[in-house]
């Protein structure tokens, strides 16, 4: 197992250690807001891993909470992929699954406390309007004439919003804040909108919504969190967070801390992208093998395991970065090459045809099911006369560094004989078709006899007994390190991202677990995928069995 289990450390656990030992809390509670807007993907792994592994290192408790607060956006499909995905990951949230739509009726209940407290008010401006008095970076904003409209008359307004009475985008809930901070979000924010939008939760009970900055915060509160974790882009709301929490009444006060969303070489972590490469079709659905979504992972054949890993490797701070691919990629690819069982599979099949073999026999040899580990047993695979083996493994001349099969030559068969190469048969344009063989029988397990040396090992599959298999052989899905800062993304999705193989594998496959990763023998890490059927196996590639970008990156 790759897994390394010591337990991590960074800026937020030393926080929270520093808190334990101030007194300031006993009992740690942290959650995980996802928006359900869209699958979740690898950057939300890195939040996942971080709130709920705090949880299990300080015997706190980590919330699953739904941020329900845009119901035209939301879907309860993406609710439920969501626990999936949690729950694949290997976290169990504290309690039942929770939902900001929950407080609604509390969230309206500070509104009017703010409202009742002269700090918010209904505003009729109109978008331009509201647009040019906010100002910019550099220059102050200016007041509302709604601004100082009366209590009284803004608990009426208020009410009639939240009746109906309003249309949408015909005025808004603000707090009064500052309208000449140095932070933007404290300029007069919008709490509550109105949207005439059945929402997945409360269906038609509401046509006001809450904004996400009132919220967060509320619920967070409300739940107990102790240390609010999100990334860095809130770092500037983190005043208006601590704003709403000290003017509403309300006993606990969580705090929330910022760390550097994880962005990923080679492909693209917002929503808003990934939802473009579904819509478009761009790829195969949200669980299309090349997406970073962790749908995409699991069906790619990426472990639970190699993916906390991962998390735990690139750690959390407070900087900006780029993580290299190729250390997911290695995070897998350690952790199988120790725990995935071999298989032979052949991805560009050529015949070979051993002429001294017996037409109809067939030998239950047996193979390792892995070469350093025994308790993983052994299986049984076919011998034939007739075989299949990897195209690029034989070759009628080639020099010595060539060690797979040469016309003339020797080599051996995984598992099974010595073979030589005879003569080869050859199509009207000249490609080999059947490579004619004879094999020694005395070299099952062993060397020959007479002390001839025979270097190379090559896998193959019986073609009477194997069973054909479609195989997707995928790769990065775009061809330059951060698509995401091109302007037209979609411009560098690598054409080769996807190349399919009809294929033969050994029989023993057609029982292989749906996702459970394996070896292919000197091709890579594979796994059966659910679009198999009796008669057809289809295999996707987890990862090769090398790094074969860093040598292209170099190149
Ligand atoms: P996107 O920008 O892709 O739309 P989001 O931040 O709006 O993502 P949410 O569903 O709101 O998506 O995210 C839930 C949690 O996951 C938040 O706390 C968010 O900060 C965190 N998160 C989202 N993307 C990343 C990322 N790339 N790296 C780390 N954490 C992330
Ligand atoms: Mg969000």
């Amino acid at each position: 197992m790759a897994e390394t289990d010591s337990r991590p450390s960074n800026f937020i656990r030393q926080i929270i250690d520093k808190d334990i030992s101030q007194g300031l809390h006993t009992n740690i509670q942290t959650r995980f807001p996802p928006e359900p807007n869209g699958y979740l993907h690898i950057g939300h792994a890195k939040s996942i891993c971080l709130n709920f592994g705090i949880a299990e290192d300080y015997n706190g408790q980590c919330n699953l909470r739904f941020d329900d607060t845009n119901p035209e956006k939301e879907d309860i499909d993406y609710v439920n992929a969501i626990q999936q995905d949690v729950s694949w990951l290997g976290f169990d949230w504290h309690g039942e699954v929770r939902y900001s739509s929950n407080y609604f009726d509390q969230l309206h209940g500070f509104a009017v406390e703010l409202i009742n407290k002269g700090l918010a008010y209904v505003d009729f401006s109109s978008q331009e309007k509201m647009r040019e008095l906010r100002g910019t970076l550099t220059e102050p904003g200016k007041n509302s004439p709604y601004r100082d409209t009366s209590v009284s008359e803004n608990l009426a307004l208020f009410e009639k919003m939240r009746n109906g009475e309003f249309k949408e985008g015909e005025c808004l809930l603000r707090a009064k804040i500052d309208m000449s901070s140095d932070f933007m979000c404290m300029r007069d924010p919008a709490l509550y909108r109105v949207r005439f939008a059945h929402h997945h939760q409360t269906g038609d009970k509401w046509c006001i919504y809450p904004m996400y900055d009132f919220t967060h915060c509320i619920s967070d509160a409300i739940e107990g969190i102790t240390h609010s974790l999100c990334t860095l882009e809130f770092q500037d709301n983190r005043r208006l967070y601590d704003w709403v929490l000290s003017h509403i009444t309300i006993d606990t006060t969580p705090h929330q801390y910022e760390f550097s969303r994880l962005n990923l070489e080679y492909t693209v972590l917002s929503k808003r992208k990934l939802i473009q490469l579904v819509e478009e079709n761009h790829v195969n659905g949200w669980d299309d093998p090349r997406m970073p979504t962790i749908a995409g992972l699991q069906r790619r054949g990426y472990t639970s395991a190699s993916v906390r890993e991962f998390c735990k490797r690139i750690g959390v701070t407070k900087m900006d970065n780029m993580v290299e691919m190729s250390m997911l990629e290695a995070c897998l690819r350690e952790e199988l090459n120790s725990s995935a069982p071999r298989a032979m599979a052949v991805l560009e099949p050529l015949k070979i045809v051993i002429e001294n073999y017996g037409d109809e026999e067939v030998e239950n040899l047996t193979a390792a099911n892995h070469p350093s580990d025994e308790t993983m047993g052994s299986r049984s695979v076919p011998f034939s006369k007739e075989i299949y083996i990897e195209a690029e493994d034989f070759k009628e001349e080639a020099n010595k560094k060539f060690k797979r099969l040469v016309l003339g030559k020797e080599v051996r068969l995984r598992n099974a004989y010595v073979i030589k190469a005879e003569r080869v048969e050859k199509d009207q344009q000249g490609n080999i078709t059947t490579v004619f063989c004879s094999y020694d029988k005395d070299t099952l397990g062993k060397d020959p006899a007479d002390g001839r040396k025979v270097k190379g090992v090559i896998h193959w599959v019986s073609a009477s007994r194997g069973v054909n298999a479609e195989i997707r052989l995928y790769d990065r899905l775009f061809s330059v390190p951060n698509p995401a800062g091109a302007e037209d993304f979609l411009g560098s999705i690598n054409p080769d991202s996807l190349v399919i193989k009809q294929g033969v594998v050994e029989p023993s496959l057609i029982d292989a677990e749906l996702q459970a990763p394996m070896q292919f023998e000197r091709t890579g890490y594979f796994c059966k995928d659910k679009d198999s059927q009796d008669n057809k196996l289809v295999f996707n590639r987890a990862v090769g069995l090398r790094d074969t970008w860093a040598k292209m990156d170099q190149a």
